[in-house]
């Protein structure tokens, strides 16, 4: 690890200290939410009105307004320079906004299999991070069109261009008081193209002409406007209006079904943090299957109504993966689980939060391709999440080496025998794992090397020590943004041992290392 960086890391947090008071928050879900809180007495809760919508625009019908979660902003980067309008990251710049931190989305978005256009009404309650009353904020949204910005009941300007929607309120922003930001909006998405996996990003038309999103790293902006980087998590309801006969799913549990003439909103609540590219958003013919797991988990599979049943089997097991996991990193974070299986063959996989989302081609009789490397995510990435992208093997390497440490449970197979294996992509590329060129492309560095340090790791602490490592790493970060730094600062703590060296042959140095011992 770059010893600079760690000094950085650790005025910041020095200087954070000085101004903040950690304390104990509880969200609307009961998940206990270690949060960094401020202790100005400026802290406003958003002005919640109920009643009826004036827009003209917005998708019907209108489901009844909610109460967002009672959270307050998350300053975790301290106070941003009012001039930067973009979340500093060496991997995927040009996202986000530092300057503000979003507290909850309110997403209602109409859309039709067969019909290239949305109509979409965001209500996104944020607050300012700036030290100074904040004039102009940006959220980020492709190509739509954006009819009204309203902030706190006034009327907003804007400026729309290059996927950056430049917002104006009548007041500036107040530091660190929670706002409520309307958006309505309408238009036809445009997927954005990510050259690295020579794919298409965001909103994308299934092969039966539904729609689903699949949104790591910058897709969630295609559909909807978003500060779309993780380092700003925030909890989300998204209600999707679709015709007669389809079904739209999403994220968490499906807390309303309200039907109204030929249309149905289906709507569901994440009440956890979510990261944006971790949004799922699909309409289409599936059947929802439910299912209770022994720990009361609620599970949700969506499935295409024309997949067949022995291709539905592949999920059998998602119950056991669930518990081993529990039993190796701590209880799974969430009461909502499941999967999404899309009626497409672009032989994908993505964690969205909760429900998991599989292409028809990755799924064999009985079989589901990555299916305990996507639910691992739960734990690493979406819970744990890392605060740049840079910080990718956080969540891939884990992944990655859960998948390996499911394999060996499940089939009596020694873990170092297949890390070792080269079909397992244990060593995939010359770069290190802890890179922007490798981040960037999703190499497999991030998840074969990644993985590859993790056992080395648990080689060089021993099993217990490793054990607690990763069972603290989870229990103390869930819910937060994390860097390397922090993973290197925990491992070093938990084990007494100074690991710079070994961090860094593993995580930064690139090319193949033996296993230790
Ligand atoms: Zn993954």
């Amino acid at each position: 690890m770059n010893r600079s960086r760690w000094l950085i890391v650790g005025v910041v947090a020095a200087l954070l200290g000085a101004l903040f008071v950690v304390s104990t928050l509880t969200a609307r879900g009961g998940d206990p939410l270690t949060e960094t809180t401020a202790t100005s007495s400026t802290i406003g809760r958003p002005d919640v009105e109920g009643g009826e919508s004036t827009s003209t625009t917005s998708p019907e019908p209108e489901a009844p307004d909610e109460e967002p979660p009672t959270t307050v902003p998350v300053p975790d980067d301290g106070f941003a320079d009012p001039s930067v309008d973009d979340v500093p990251d060496e991997t995927f710049s040009g996202l986000g906004d530092p300057r503000v931190d979003v507290v909850h989305y309110d997403l209602q978005v109409a859309a039709d299999p067969g019909v290239d256009t949305i109509t979409g009404a965001a209500t996104i309650s944020l607050a300012s991070v700036t030290e100074v009353p904040l004039a102009e904020f940006t959220l980020d949204l492709v190509a739509l069109d954006v009819a009204t910005v309203v902030v706190d009941d006034e009327e907003a300007t804007f400026d729309h261009t290059d996927g950056e929607l430049t917002i104006r309120p009548a007041e500036p922003l107040p530091s660190l008081e929670v706002v409520e930001v309307v958006v309505e909006y309408a238009g036809t998405p445009r997927p954005r193209y990510f050259e690295a996996l020579a794919s298409e990003i965001g909103w994308q038309r299934d092969d039966d002409g539904g729609w689903f999103t699949l949104s790591e790293p910058h897709g969630t902006s295609t559909w909807a406007p978003v500060s779309d980087h993780p380092a700003d998590k925030a909890t989300w309801r998204i209600s999707l209006s679709t015709p007669a006969g389809t079904t739209g799913v999403a994220n968490g549990r499906l807390v309303e079904q309200i039907e109204d003439g030929d249309r149905t909103s289906w709507v569901w609540e994440q009440d956890r943090p979510m990261a944006t590219y971790l949004a799922l958003v699909a309409v289409g013919h599936y059947d929802l299957v439910r299912r209770t797991a022994a720990d009361g988990t609620e599970l949700v599979f969506a499935f295409p109504t024309s997949l067949s049943g022995d291709l539905r089997a592949g999920f059998d097991e998602f119950e056991q993966i669930l518990a081993f996991f529990t039993s190796e990193f701590g209880p799974y974070p969430d009461d909502d689980a499941g999967a999404i299986v899309i009626p497409t063959n672009l032989a994908l996989a993505l964690e969205t939060q909760t429900r998991p989302t599989f292409s028809r081609d990755w799924l064999r009789p009985g079989e589901v391709t990555a299916l305990a490397h996507e639910i691992a995510h739960e734990w690493f990435g979406n819970a744990v999440t890392p605060e740049e992208w840079t910080d990718l093997w956080l969540n891939e390497g884990f992944a990655t080496y859960a998948d390996l440490m499911w394999i060996a449970h499940s089939t009596g197979t020694d873990l170092t025998r297949l890390v070792d294996d080269d079909e397992n992509r244990m060593f995939g590329s010359d770069l290190a794992p802890y890179s922007a060129s490798a981040a960037s492309q999703f190499d497999a560095a991030v998840y074969g090397n990644g993985a590859r340090a993790l056992h080395a790791l648990r080689l060089e602490v021993g099993d217990d020590t490793f054990r607690s490592i990763v069972r603290r790493w989870f229990a103390e970060r869930s819910g937060q943004v994390v860097t390397t730094a922090d993973f290197v600062e925990l491992a070093e703590a938990e084990s007494g041992r100074d690991l710079e060296a070994f961090f860094q042959q593993w995580l930064e140095a690139g090319g193949y290392h033996e296993l230790p011992g």
